[in-house]
């Protein structure tokens, strides 16, 4: 699997220092059980993360804060990604495998949302009202446009999409920020599988996002 959007520096070291919100975090642990390339880096950023803060005067944070700073690099369940066997999720098809990251959540049936496209809720049982979710498009159908207000996390599990910055495949992550304004269009070859974590309001246009904001409860 050749991998070519990854994670930003900057969310690996918030996942590193737990203050990643359960639902992205969980999209970013997905991206880093098929990516190898991201959990050398985040083992990297953990070791840069922890010299910061040996070198920093003990003044300049609050003690409070350093404690948290410090509990949270030390918290085993926070850097330490997990390398299990991707099968423990009940999945909502026979043959998709989910990744081991879902394996304690709560997986739902597969949802009509437009033509073509389908959505299953991903409920974290620590995170029940985080906004994740599986999304499944047909062939060549067009996901509705949108923008943010808050960040988008997509991580490709099956197929591949593609949008103006280029082409998503299994196993790549999409961070989409609240600037952009995009829409994604699946490849013709098959359908696109796709878990998504949102941060903050979407913004969808058209039928489809006065079909789907209800649905989601946006
Ligand atoms: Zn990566």
């Amino acid at each position: 699997m050749t991998i070519r959007h990854h994670p930003r520096d900057e969310t690996l070291l918030e996942l590193a220092a737990g203050s990643l919100p359960p639902g992205p975090a969980l999209v970013i642990r997905s991206h880093l059980e098929a990516c190898e390339e991201c959990r050398r880096r985040i083992a990297e950023l953990e070791v840069v993360g922890g010299a910061l803060l040996e070198a920093l005067p003990p003044t300049s944070l609050a003690p409070e804060s350093l404690a948290e700073a410090l509990a949270a690099i030390d918290r085993e369940d926070a850097p330490r990604l997990p390398l299990r066997p991707r099968s423990a999720a009940t999945p909502p098809d026979g043959d998709l495998v989910l990744p081991a990251a879902l394996q304690d959540c709560t997986v739902g049936n597969w949802r009509f949302l437009g033509p073509g496209m389908r959505w299953s809720r991903v409920a974290l049982p620590e995170a029940p009202e985080a906004n994740l979710m599986l999304l499944r498009i047909g062939p060549g159908r067009r996901l509705p446009e949108h923008g943010h207000v808050g960040t988008e996390y997509t991580q490709v599990l099956r197929g591949s999409f593609s949008d103006w910055r280029g082409c998503y495949r299994a196993g790549d992550l999409m961070e989409a920020d609240s600037e952009i304004d995009h829409h994604s269009v699946v490849e013709t070859e098959g359908e696109c599988i796709c878990l998504v974590a949102l941060e903050g309001q979407l913004r969808l246009r058209g039928w489809v996002g006065r079909l789907f904001g209800p649905l989601l409860g946006f």
